[in-house]
């Protein structure tokens, strides 16, 4: 099924840099192609993320060729070379050697271009874009697929997945962002050993989740990440109350036996808008969790800590924003005042949707929100330990109490001046030392 067919749209400005690489190459006698992905997102008039340049020049010849290359992957063949300010990966054709472990190959070879599009996951991400004579050449069948709108595993799916795992959820990623169907041999060779995507390195499957779930097709990917099986195996104790996706939606159903059903996370993934932190999705795949369930399952998952301890806090306060007028402004400020408080709100918004009194649940809190100018949200404390040390209180807990206490009456705007807060600390201090003197 070798294929080269030409190539007549216009590259993007963005494929310069790579196009020159690939050209000085070409001027260099060897053979070079964009590669992977690139040729994919051109096929299908969509915008690449990056251009690889794929080649038969061993790594040392490159290096040789260019000015700046950085040497990244020594094992695989990789050079990063730079060209008009960009860093691009020129990787030499390479034919994969034996997997022993699901994870990486023992070792590789340097290889020709057939070779190198056989070791490829996909049909789709096989092909490789000659761009100095403008043509596709498709050794796997990529073209046909990508009409037929298929991911399909190069080769046979079975053995293509028992070598690198990771490709279990790559093909749910690829398919849900292109909305692709799963070719049914690949998908059948997908559930059968759904399992051991938990022996992929953490690392790696976050990477995809993160991609996924930031991903416009987060809901697509949802099921079809159910559909292949992968669901329970996303993280050590992953699981979701199972209930009918295919009945009419209104509200999420309530979680039961401490976990968020599935179609409440299918639900309320449907419902986001097309930019959002990971956080978001992450927060409502856990929306059921103990805060120290959401730690160990973050840690597993190696996020950053800050990426941890935002979805902890959207999942502590996912109900927060639910009625806006009740909420203290002290403690809207203090929600407001938080990192991932746009997120939150996103999260307010979805939760709306689809309750009969959602529009004005949703008017109540945007102009709730918008009566609160920035500078009010966290203004510099009128008091501080200064003075609580200016008036001989004796350090101890009580100095964080007094503090909270006043600053709550500030934020709540009770307390205007520092004369209002002075005299509210000498009646905090008399009522304490009250009953002491008694
Ligand atoms: P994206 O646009 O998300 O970057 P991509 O297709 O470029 O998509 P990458 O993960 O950047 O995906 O990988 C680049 C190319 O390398 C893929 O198109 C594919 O040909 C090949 N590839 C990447 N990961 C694997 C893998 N685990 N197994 C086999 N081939 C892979
Ligand atoms: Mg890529």
């Amino acid at each position: 099924m070798d294929e080269v067919f030409p190539f007549d749209v216009r590259l993007p400005a963005e494929a310069d840099a790579a196009v020159a690489v690939a050209r000085a190459l070409v001027e260099a006698g060897h053979q070079a192609l964009l590669a992977g992905g690139c040729v994919r997102d051109l096929l299908l008039g969509l915008t690449p993320q990056d251009y690889d340049v794929a080649t038969d020049a061993p790594p040392e010849r490159v290096q040789a060729l260019f000015r700046a290359t950085r040497h990244v992957g020594a094992q695989f063949g990789v050079v990063l070379v730079k060209k008009r300010r960009r860093w691009i990966e020129v990787a030499t054709f390479r034919a994969d050697g034996p997997y022993l472990d699901g994870r990486r190959p023992v070792q590789i070879t340097l290889s020709d271009a057939r070779h190198d599009a056989l070791r490829r996951d996909f049909t789709i991400n096989g092909m490789f874009l000659d761009p100095v004579r403008r043509q596709v050449v498709d050794y796997v069948g990529g073209r046909a697929d990508l009409e037929a709108r298929l991911v399909r595993a190069i080769g046979e799916p079975a053995k293509r997945f028992d070598e690198d795992y990771l490709r279990l959820i790559r093909a749910v990623r690829f398919a849900a962002r292109l909305g692709f169907q799963i070719e049914p041999g690949t998908l059948a060779a997908i559930q059968a050993r759904a399992e051991t995507l938990a022996q992929v390195a953490a690392e790696r499957v976050r990477e995809e989740l993160e991609k996924i779930l930031t991903h416009p097709s987060r809901q697509r990917a949802w099921r079809l990440l159910d559909e292949c099986g992968l669901l329970p195996h996303l993280w050590p104790g992953a699981g979701w109350v199972r209930d009918d996706v295919s009945s009419p939606a209104v509200e999420p159903p309530a979680a039961e036996r401490g976990k968020v059903s599935f179609r409440a996370v299918d639900i309320l993934l449907g419902r986001l808008s097309a930019c959002v932190p990971f956080e978001l999705p992450l927060a409502i795949l856990l929306a059921s969790r103990t805060a120290q369930e959401i730690d160990r399952i973050g840690r597993a998952l190696t996020l950053s800590n800050e990426q941890r301890e935002n979805t902890t806090w959207l999942v502590a306060h996912q109900a927060d924003l639910d009625d806006a007028g009740a909420l203290p402004l002290s403690a809207l400020k203090r929600l407001m005042a938080h990192d991932a408080f746009g997120a939150l709100v996103m999260l307010a918004h979805a939760r709306f949707e689809g309750l009969p009194d959602g529009t004005a649940r949703r008017a109540a809190l945007d102009a709730r929100l918008q009566s609160i100018a920035p500078d009010r949200v966290q203004p510099p404390p009128l008091i501080t330990g200064d003075d609580l040390l200016a008036r001989g209180v004796p350090a101890g807990p009580v100095y964080k109490e007094l503090l909270d206490a006043l600053y709550t009456r500030q934020l709540d705007e009770e307390l205007v001046s520092r004369a209002e807060a002075l005299a509210a600390l000498e009646h905090l201090l008399a009522a304490r030392r009250g009953p002491e003197m008694e």
